[in-house]
């Protein structure tokens, strides 16, 4: 239904969106955090990777910066791959908030309703959830081990990132116990909450956020590794939830401006996937109002106009070929 894309396509957009882009100025670093102020404000990166293991990257793509909310999409995933799609839907739920990614109104006012593992409340939640594995702090260790394995490398806590985030992150221990309080999270709060604290943390480079969101596009199958990382049946999963909500109470604009489903975090990193066509991922740590990042919300949407990867035009395609087909 897309387009045919190629590595020779894909290069060609991602130099085009980088030069266009480039230059754009405005939003600022995140600062609530203080490890991100003090990011270099000039770094961007943007990288794709194809279903067919294909890398391309342009710009500043080896740079780890904290993969901050994205996190959250492995994280749920992994949920999924452990309870199954169903229960994760009935225990945290799939709706947007409409209001921002770390707001306590959206617990009072839902508190005898799911929201979704992509804004802080159900993301900390989903960690609660998550299932041990190994022997030594093996919630933590299956969650870094699944990150690994989406994105085929080893990736780790950037140390100080996690020492600033943990000393000011009073708003996340105030949802954290909230939910506690409406039964909605099903581990220790503070043990949830440190989990999400450092998975928050990690650090990451574009190149490795675009072959995590490859290995979604792919079904589960990681693109450049081959291993088998979840079913296949999540990747609608979760590609619903990150269109639902992917960009905070900016998704609805977004979506329609794109039609492509992505998640955004406040380190300045943006990651979207294309179903069974490629994950591509953009790095600028300036942010928008929402905590979108600036340059990397532009250089997505050139790029989805460019290769025309608008999910929701994929009719209009198939009605073209179709038509074609008979001719
Ligand atoms: N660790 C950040 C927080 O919970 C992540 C927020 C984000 O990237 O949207 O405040």
């Amino acid at each position: 239904m897309t387009p045919k894309i190629d590595r020779q396509h894909v290069a060609q957009a991602l130099r085009g969106a980088y030069d266009r882009v480039k230059n754009t100025t405005g939003g600022k670093n995140a600062d609530y955090i203080p490890y991100l102020a003090n990011v270099p404000s000039t770094l961007f990166g943007i990288a794709a990777c194809l279903t067919d293991g294909t890398v391309v990257a342009v710009g500043d793509t080896e740079y780890r910066f904290g993969i901050e909310s994205v996190s959250k999409v492995p994280t749920a995933l992994l949920a999924m791959q452990q309870y199954g799609a169903q229960e994760v839907l009935d225990r945290i739920g799939a709706d947007a908030t409409g209001l921002p990614f770390n707001s306590i109104i959206a617990i009072l006012l839902e508190n005898d309703h799911p929201s979704t593992p992509l804004v802080n409340a159900g993301a900390i939640s989903a960690c609660s959830l998550i299932k041990p594995v190994g022997d030594r702090d093996g919630k933590w260790q299956s969650i870094l081990r699944f990150v690994e394995a989406l994105c085929g490398a080893q990736v780790g806590v950037i140390d100080e990132l996690y020492r600033s985030e943990s000393e000011t992150n009073f708003n996340n221990r105030s949802i954290a116990w909230l939910l506690k309080n409406y039964n909605r999270i099903y581990d220790d709060p503070d043990l949830s909450l440190d989990l999400y604290t450092r998975q928050c943390s990690i650090g990451i480079t574009a190149k490795e956020l675009a072959t995590l969101a490859a290995t979604i596009a792919a079904g589960g199958r990681n693109p450049v590794t081959g291993e088998e990382v979840f079913r296949a049946e999540l990747t609608p999963k979760i590609t619903a939830m990150m269109a639902t909500v992917g960009f905070y109470e900016h998704t609805g604009d977004w979506l329609f401006t794109t039609g492509l489903p992505a998640k955004t975090g406040v380190g300045g990193g943006i990651m979207g996937v294309v179903p069974g066509v490629m994950g591509v991922a953009a790095f600028a740590p300036p942010l928008d109002s929402a905590g979108n990042s600036v340059k990397a919300q532009r250089a997505l949407a050139d790029i989805a106009a460019q290769l025309g990867l608008n999910l929701f035009d994929a009719p209009r395609a198939a009605v073209r070929e179709a038509q074609a087909a008979k001719a």
